[in-house]
């Protein structure tokens, strides 16, 4: 741990993965921070899962400061039927990243992975030690594996190479600029998009998956870029840390919920035929708390400003069409 804080005035900061739900959140939260400048680059322009391609563009863009946001992400569905394509992407994603930062020797570099590293069966509120303690959730044992793997590739370089590399596994996160297909979504985005289609409809019932019993605990995702530009200015620790708000709900709690915030008032109709996946991940916050940091915006509140984006977005953005029935 560091006593001083590392100033991000004039850093050139590289947010990998700035399309996504986590690095756009963090480019919003950069733009309140004295940086010099935020590197960018798509998928199209540099693929990360290409070690050369990826060396190419770190060599040449030099960045001091890393978010490593880039990865193959998506809900209970997609996750278990591409487990070998979740494992590979991430893997290689992250192997290229965090080797690509010390070759050149960044100032710091803050690896993102999810609370689906830690074993279906953990103790619940989930601490930091739990890891590689059990069998994982076979729903996302590909993408946990990959996440696992980069999380120690960072620890690993930090003991070996004494890259200054810290990771972060947020909680199920949620907000705008989320993926909203019904078929590869998580369940916030995808309970958003299936009441209001049904409220426009005017259907009477709406399908939520698995049974509605297991638990989950939600993130608003600038609550999370905030935790990680936190962590980037004022940690240096060998562990990972974990983030999350400290409470989870049931699926059916939140279903009712997010029914409640979209004005649609019909009945839910559980499918137990789809996965319930880990019965519950409750991540253990007390570093985070200790280190000073805490979530800041309530569940209700958070779901409520997604929705107005979703809403204001559905219909007229290329990603937002209607679902077809
Ligand atoms: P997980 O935390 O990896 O299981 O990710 P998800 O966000 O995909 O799913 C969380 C829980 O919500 C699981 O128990 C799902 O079965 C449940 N769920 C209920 N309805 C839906 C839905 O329409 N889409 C998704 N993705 N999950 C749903």
């Amino acid at each position: 741990m560091s006593a001083t804080r590392l100033d991000l005035s004039g850093k050139r900061v590289w947010v990998a993965g700035h399309r996504g739900l986590v690095g756009s959140a963090l480019l919003r939260r950069l733009a309140r921070e004295p940086v010099g400048e935020v590197l960018t680059a798509t998928s199209a322009q540099v693929d990360l899962r290409q070690q050369e391609a990826t060396q190419t563009l770190v060599q040449r863009v030099k960045p001091e400061l890393v978010f490593l946001a880039a990865a193959r992400v998506g809900g209970i569905n997609a996750n278990r039927s591409a487990q070998g394509e979740f494992l590979y992407d991430n893997l290689m994603i992250a192997a290229n990243v965090i080797e690509a930062c010390r070759n050149i020797g960044v100032e710091k570099l803050v690896v993102l992975g999810s609370s689906c590293i830690y074993p279906r069966e953990a103790p619940q509120p989930i601490p930091e030690q739990a890891l590689l303690t059990g069998p994982l959730e076979p729903t996302n044992e590909g993408y946990a594996i990959a996440k696992i793997a980069a999380l120690e590739l960072a620890k690993m370089y930090r003991r070996q190479y004494g890259l200054n590399a810290i990771s972060l596994m947020p909680t199920n996160l949620y907000g705008p600029e989320d993926n909203f297909d019904l078929a590869s979504s998580h369940v916030v985005p995808a309970l958003l998009r299936k009441f209001h289609e049904a409220k426009l409809a005017r259907a009477g019932t709406v399908e939520v998956w698995g049974t509605g019993t297991p638990r989950r605990e939600f993130l608003h995702v600038d609550d999370l870029a905030d935790a990680a530009v936190f962590a980037l200015t004022r940690y240096e620790g060998e562990s990972h840390l974990n983030v999350g708000a400290g409470t989870d709900v049931s699926i059916r709690e939140l279903a009712e919920l997010i029914a409640e915030i979209v004005g649609w008032d019909g009945s839910l109709v559980f499918d137990s035929k789809m996965p319930d996946g880990a019965p519950r991940k409750l991540l253990d916050v007390a570093m985070m708390t200790a280190l000073g940091w805490r979530a800041r915006i309530p569940l209700r509140e958070g779901l409520v400003q997604t929705y107005e984006w979703f809403a204001h977005h559905y219909g007229a953005d290329s990603r937002l069409e209607p679902t077809r029935r």
